[in-house]
């Protein structure tokens, strides 16, 4: 990204750029896998359903994947038919269930429970399949591991071993990383997999590995390559990938200015024009956004915090190589997946100004203003 650009052409802040060229070359790490190994890649659009990210990304995946009616509804406007729409969700209503099975070609079942109730009722005949909770936990935050104790994700694998169910279902789909660098966890999860069900898996047509891996920051690829050649070739099923932040998540920044400068305790504190309302997890979870100005050997640390009430609107401590200044404009990196699609105008602060930087060019795709936000809490 050509940080220098962004600051001096883009005359609103805060502002959401998307770097098309980076969509692409990560789309791109993920096309070679589909024609090496022949596995499906699905964009999973809950991480940024954006309309033009959606066009954008179409022509080198075989489908999306979708969580909900609405994302079912989204996906099906942009493929038009050209490509399939996987949806696993604990959330089927009956009074959807109609209208999702005409949309999604395929469907994991989030439990016994759900698969009995709506499978017999399944008026488009979607390919359908359960969610396994593979009881394998890769991660040390229950907030966001499939497999934590009492998980509401998917069937127990115990519980489905013991069932007649894998006879009668057509697939299987397993989802238990979080922005994984290797494929450690894969490789464990479809072992034990095989050790349950062993030739079983000979009478599904698919299995869907689920999203989770950032496959564009793993240099090599060979181990996953091998294992879904293995599986290929012993069970003759289709093998499904579905990420999301792979596709989009380092393709985002967040262009921000700093509106306010003091010190609060002995440290300068910097308000920007942005907050964790455009950013959500950096307060769910704690974690700090990667910024571009950051210096980790700078002279001038600051704390960069959000200017809504909350307290913990913090983004972090920085450190930056000359003091910051009212007006200095600054670059979150990182941030393209599970930010706007959760951004929020708590406060009344307005959602950020979207931009597309495609071809050397700066599109301006989306600007809100006082009229939506007005919309939203009208009631009369
Ligand atoms: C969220 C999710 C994905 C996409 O995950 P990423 O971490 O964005 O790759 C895929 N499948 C399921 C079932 C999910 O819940």
């Amino acid at each position: 990204m050509d940080f220098q650009l962004i600051k001096d052409s883009i005359p609103s802040s805060p502002a959401f750029v998307l770097h098309a060229d980076e969509i692409i070359s990560a789309l791109k790490v993920l096309n070679t896998l589909r024609h090496r190994c022949r596995c499906k890649v699905l964009y999973s659009i809950k991480s940024l359903p954006l309309y033009s990210v959606l066009e954008l990304v179409k022509p080198f995946v075989d489908g999306f994947s979708v969580s909900s009616l609405f994302e079912a509804r989204l996906a099906d406007e942009v493929l038009t038919g050209q490509g399939g729409i996987h949806l696993t969700t604990p959330g089927i209503r009956p009074d959807e269930w109609d209208d999702i099975a005409r949309l999604v070609t395929l469907i994991s079942f989030n439990s016994l429970t759900q698969y009995q109730r709506f499978a017999s009722a399944n008026p488009a005949k979607s390919s359908m399949g359960l969610r396994v909770n593979p009881k394998l936990s890769f991660l040390n935050d229950d907030r966001f591991d499939p497999c934590r104790t009492y998980s509401k994700l998917g069937v127990d694998i115990d519980e489905l071993w013991q069932s007649s169910c894998l006879h009668q279902v057509k697939g299987l789909h397993i989802h238990n990383v979080y922005s994984a660098t290797d494929f450690m966890p894969l490789i464990k999860t479809i072992e034990k997999l095989r050790g349950y069900f062993g030739k079983s898996l000979a009478q599904l047509d698919w299995l869907n590995l689920g999203g989770g891996y950032l496959f564009n920051q793993i240099n090599d690829h060979r181990p996953f390559m091998e294992l879904v050649s293995k599986l290929k070739n012993e069970f003759e099923l289709d093998i499904y990938i579905e990420p999301g932040k792979a596709v989009v998540g380092s393709a985002g920044y967040l262009l921000t200015t700093v509106i306010d400068s003091f010190v609060s305790d002995g440290k300068t504190i910097a308000i920007l024009d942005t907050s964790v309302n455009h950013n959500p997890e950096v307060f769910e979870y704690q974690r700090q956004p990667e910024l571009h100005e950051h210096d980790v050997k700078g002279n001038y640390p600051a704390i960069l915090a959000g200017c809504t009430c909350l307290a913990g609107d913090v983004f972090g401590e920085y450190r930056f190589n000359k003091p910051l200044a009212i007006g200095d404009k600054l670059v979150f990196k990182e941030v393209g997946a599970y930010s706007l699609v959760k951004a929020n105008r708590f406060n009344g602060y307005n959602l950020p100004d979207i931009y597309l930087f495609q071809d050397q060019q700066l599109k301006k795709l989306k600007q809100y203003n006082y009229q939506d936000y007005r919309q939203q809490w009208l009631t009369h």
